[in-house]
């Protein structure tokens, strides 16, 4: 029931309504039809955002805004709820006059004779067009690779799957082609990342018309792109077809009227000869692919059972890191994240680093995924939490509050020893669970299901969650409505030319808006211009990390940056 109070009681009910009436036509699109849905009221809104006349819309039904968009039943449904005198509610898709489309989200009401029939319904729309907007961006963003346009790797994978499926049923075979442009890490650091980024274009757009369409091509990471050869009679079908590509490819490619060459490795599994399933194949077509870069690259290998053998680099890789490991060869940086309009530090990032005795420092970059493939990063990724929580004890000692974020890898959350671990640690140390933040990559939400329930649990804990490197193309924009997660940081490509680059501020927008509607805090990783932040202040974003503030610093450092808390 309504209620009025007060000094509203001097005020006529017909007053009253009419003053509702005024405050619904200013924030919705209002009509109402009669029970057959002929419209006999449409308001300034309704007019303004339909294009249409309101001589034009009334006596009509709301079939001349229909878009084709729903299927029959959608309206159908509608119509049974209203008829029975229940209210309908929904997101419709409608068309303009000039034959563009909007969203609204619609309510409709319907009002009820004295023999309980209906005798006209009220419908109040609010556009929902920006958000419709920035969904569709956001899971084109999720599907296809911003820069080639080619399906993303979680889009291969799919593909992948489904290739596997008609392959058997049809008793075909077809060959997987791991595809390297050789050095393009060197020609991103010598030339800049526009020269990277347009030798990318082109090898997609050569590949693409090299290729029939039936064929799947995707970009599957910064340098690397996959073809399925779907329904090749043999291996030596499979090798003509790339010893063709890898001509096509490396004919010179001109760019601002420097002519530049490049080289290319090819890793070759066939469908069913080396694999059955569609993670062998891949991990064999990556291994030939692994054999030629050993090389020195510039071919091609087909998979073949000897390539196993590991590297004599990649054994010591691994020992080193083992002996590391058990002697403690590790420390913790931790890099501040800022409120951008502040300025303030508003919490941090452990990231870890490798200091070796002999080699001296390692980047993570170059030691993660050896840890990852041979699961010593779970002891590791233990040892960083337990540092990074004992540091934060050490901060609140000091008088210091303040939020610290550890990454973690998929291959830790996958071990089922995860969560105690982490209760363990929790305990041990004593840290308050609201001090302590784990960052996911999307990839680590691949297929795993059970990865929802380990979010759950975490957060049951006390602890928040952050989605790392957002939009780098592993994500399903469904992901992220649906995981409980408390943050999502935009990957840094995104940020690194938001200042030129019109589609990277269109895409930052859209994380923005959707973030916002799902009530996710949106931290802009990588800032390093004045310029970039700037713009990212103007879209609202809050808060960011990156050069511009600090680069990752050791603990001391950090505290420059920290003030003092009575919360302590
Ligand atoms: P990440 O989690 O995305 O970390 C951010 C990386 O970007 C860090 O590199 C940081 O130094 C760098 N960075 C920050 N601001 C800027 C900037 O303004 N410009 C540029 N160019 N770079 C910036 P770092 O420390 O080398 O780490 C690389 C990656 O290694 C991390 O990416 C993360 O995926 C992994 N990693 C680092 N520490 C850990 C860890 O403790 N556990 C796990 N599992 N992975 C870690
Ligand atoms: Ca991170
Ligand atoms: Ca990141």
């Amino acid at each position: 029931m309504d209620v009025f109070l007060g000094q509203d009681q001097q005020i006529s009910t017909d007053k009253k309504l009419k003053d509702i009436i005024y405050a619904l036509n200013q924030s919705s699109i209002v009509a109402i039809t009669d029970p057959a849905g002929r419209i006999f009221y449409s308001n300034k809104k309704f007019t303004e955002i339909s294009q249409y006349q309101p001589e034009e819309l009334l006596g009509n039904t709301h079939r001349m805004i229909n878009s084709g968009h729903h299927p029959k039943n959608f309206f159908k449904d509608m119509w049974t709820t209203i008829h029975r005198g229940e209210t309908w509610q929904g997101e419709i898709k409608n068309r303009k006059k000039d034959g563009s489309f909007y969203w609204v989200y619609t309510t409709i009401v319907p009002f009820l004779d004295d023999n309980g029939q209906p005798y006209q319904y009220v419908s109040i729309r609010r556009d929902i067009s920006d958000r419709k907007d920035a969904e569709e961006m956001i899971r084109n963003l999720a599907y296809n690779d911003q820069l080639t346009e080619l399906p993303n790797l979680l889009s291969f994978r799919r593909k992948l799957y489904q290739q596997f499926n008609d392959a058997k049923r049809d008793q075909q075979k077809f060959a997987l082609v791991s595809m390297n442009i050789d050095r393009l890490r060197f020609v991103n650091d010598s030339y800049g990342h526009e020269v990277g980024d347009f030798i990318l274009s082109v090898v997609a757009e050569r590949l693409k018309d090299a290729l029939p369409a039936q064929h799947i091509i995707s970009r599957v990471s910064g340098d690397e792109f996959a073809v399925v050869l779907k329904d090749i009679a043999d291996v030596d079908e499979a090798e003509q077809i790339t010893k063709d590509i890898k001509e096509i490819l490396t004919k010179p490619i001109e760019f601002e009227s420097q002519s530049l060459t490049i080289s290319l490795s090819f890793g070759i599994a066939i469908y069913p000869d080396h694999a059955r399933k569609t993670s062998e194949l891949t991990t064999k077509a990556e291994k030939a692919l692994l054999e030629v870069k050993k090389r020195g690259g510039n071919g091609y290998e087909i998979y073949h059972p000897d390539i196993s053998i590991k590297s004599f680099e990649r054994i010591l890789m691994e020992n080193e890191l083992k002996k590391s490991i058990e002697l403690g060869h590790f420390s913790l940086d931790y890099q501040p994240k800022f409120d951008l309009t502040t300025r303030n530090m508003t919490s941090l990032e452990a990231l870890v680093r490798w200091n070796h005795p002999e080699l001296g420092r390692i980047p993570p970059d170059q030691f993660i995924r050896v840890a990852e493939e041979t699961k010593m990063i779970i002891p590791l990724g233990t040892w960083i939490f337990r540092e990074a929580c004992l540091q934060v004890v050490n901060w609140i000692k000091k008088g210091f509050y303040y939020q610290v974020a550890v990454n973690v890898s998929a291959v830790q959350l996958e071990d089922p020893a995860f969560l105690s671990i982490i209760k363990k640690v929790l305990e041990e140390t004593g840290v308050p669970k609201e001090l302590i933040q784990l960052e996911l990559t999307e990839s680590a939400f691949g297929n795993q299901i059970h990865m929802k329930e380990v979010i759950v649990e975490l957060r049951s804990m006390g602890i928040t969650i952050a989605i790392d490197d957002f939009g780098t193309g592993y994500s399903s924009f469904s992901y992220i409505k649906e995981l409980p997660a408390d943050t999502l940081k935009i990957d840094i490509t995104f940020i690194r030319d938001i200042h030129q680059n019109s589609e990277s501020r269109a895409i930052v927008k859209a994380i923005l808006a959707v973030a916002t509607a799902v009530g996710l805090t949106v931290v802009a990783e990588g800032i390093e211009q004045e310029e970039q932040l700037i713009i990212l202040q103007e879209m609202g974003c809050k808060e960011g990390q990156g050069y511009y503030y600090s680069k990752p610093t050791s603990s001391t450092e950090c505290e420059n940056f920290m003030k003092p808390s009575n919360l302590c």
